[in-house]
């Protein structure tokens, strides 16, 4: 089986736990670590322009054909913060805890019917200096304790629609069935497949 060597453009374990679960046996994924030792750093105002950012880097450095993924949460209550700030809501150091803990703060009184969100999820790939864009989105809303302890960053305050179980509580298979990163990985794979000669050459 040839196998296709691809560089995963980012430093979040939590992020590459995820994706590798679904690369499948095909796919050989490569580490920033093995050509960079700098964070790159997310300057753009929307997901697709931090994805792309963060593509071409890894591209740049290692000249392997690289996927990057950038994800946001948009709460409608907020206006659609924290969106793409959705890693520093709470602080250029803020931890996954700090910035969930000013989520709740910010929607403490708000009722549930409006507490609609969203996880948004664009990769970007690039292959031969071309890039490509792929799309996920995962509907629900914010619950107002955290619930569950897989999973990482607002997992635990949020209730996928038609679910009892918040993507904390899920496993990570589960998660990876339904949500914003594994539909947008799905759709990248599907492509990848169909155009593995042209990626590969
Ligand atoms: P970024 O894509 O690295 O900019 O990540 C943005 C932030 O969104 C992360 O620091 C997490 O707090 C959060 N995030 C990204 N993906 C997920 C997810 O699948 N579940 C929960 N939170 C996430």
């Amino acid at each position: 089986m040839e196998k296709m060597e691809i560089l995963l453009s980012t430093r979040n374990r939590d992020k590459r736990r995820e994706l590798s679960q679904m690369m499948g046996e095909e796919i050989v994924l490569h580490h920033p670590e093995e050509y960079f030792e700098e964070d790159i750093e997310e300057t753009g105002t929307s997901l697709w322009e931090n994805a792309l950012l963060k593509a071409q880097y890894g591209y740049d450095k290692s000249g392997l054909p690289t996927l990057a993924d950038d994800t946001g949460l948009e709460v409608d209550a907020l206006e659609g913060a924290p969106g793409v700030y959705s890693s520093r809501y709470a602080g250029l150091e803020a931890t996954y805890d700090d910035n969930v803990n000013k989520l709740l703060e910010e929607l403490d009184g708000v009722e549930v019917l409006k507490r609609g969100a969203r996880f948004r999820t664009v990769i970007a790939f690039i292959h031969h200096g071309a890039s490509k864009r792929f799309d996920g989105v995962l509907e629900g809303k914010i619950i107002g304790v955290k619930r569950g302890s897989s999973g990482f960053g607002y997992d635990p305050v949020f209730l996928p629609h038609n679910h009892q179980q918040t993507l904390a509580e899920l496993d990570l298979e589960l998660k990876n069935q339904i949500s914003h990163r594994g539909r947008a990985f799905r759709a990248f794979k599907i492509w990848l497949y169909s155009n593995k000669s042209v990626v590969f050459d």
